[in-house]
């Protein structure tokens, strides 16, 4: 069933590739507009470290239907955030281990998997107003909304960013991944306004993107 965003509370998009500030961005804005913060990343994570833990190779799509459609994939709203639970698991600890890392973009190819994450986000856009950040928020998931943001960052910024978080990720594999699959790759969508966070802090990009929010007609009311 096709859902329009008149189904859905207010939804900002923010997508861009690996480590190109957008984390830090969806989390600073959610808190100044009083919205939830949801990571899509982390639910592809937690998908993943699910499969992992139960022995099931990324590559076996029979066994990866299976395990989901027995699997209870929820959520619990907590500081702000929404934080993904899975078979009553909380895997926040383990969504950035270098075999999640490693994997996350051969599950994210699967229509099955890119399914049941754009369902989990449509049905918290029926509460919530949101901040979203992937890659295909704007483009496939909640291709409606007025106000869709794409971030990036010169890939030696994105290296560095990487390095400095202590992380061993592979994001040139990851873009190559993220960029090339035949279903929602990352893509800028048409009506997207872009911002190379290269040279930017956290505090500039947000007040970019409220600006552009209050003329796109987004009543502000920061907290
Ligand atoms: O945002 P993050 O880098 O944590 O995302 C991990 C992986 O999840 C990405 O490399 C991509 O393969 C997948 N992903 C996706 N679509 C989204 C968000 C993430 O395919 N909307």
């Amino acid at each position: 069933m096709h859902s329009s965003q008149r189904d859905f509370h207010r939804v900002v998009a923010i997508d861009g590739p690996a480590a190109s500030g957008k984390s830090s961005v969806a989390r600073a804005l959610a808190r100044r507009l009083g919205f939830v913060y949801v990571n899509s990343g982390a639910i592809y994570r937690a998908i993943t470290w699910h499969l992992l833990k139960n022995g099931i190779h990324t590559e076996e799509i029979d066994r990866i239907s299976e395990a989901l459609e027995s699997a209870a994939i929820t959520s619990r709203i907590g500081d702000g955030e929404s934080h993904i639970v899975i078979d009553y698991v909380d895997p926040a600890d383990h969504l950035r281990d270098d075999r999640v890392n490693q994997s996350v973009a051969h599950v994210s190819r699967f229509p099955l998997v890119r399914e049941i994450v754009a369902q989990k986000l449509h049905e918290h856009a029926r509460s919530e107003d949101l901040v979203v950040e992937g890659r295909d928020i704007g483009s496939v998931v909640f291709p409606d909304t007025p106000y869709k943001f794409y971030v990036d960052a010169s890939p030696e910024v994105r290296l560095q960013r990487r390095a400095a978080q202590g992380e061993r990720d592979e994001i040139a594999l990851r873009d190559h991944a993220d960029f090339s699959r035949l279903v929602s790759p990352l893509v800028i969508a048409e009506d997207a306004h872009v911002i190379d966070t290269s040279h930017l802090t956290v505090e500039k990009v947000v007040h970019e993107i409220l600006t552009r929010l209050q003329e796109t007609g987004l009543r502000i009311q920061t907290i």
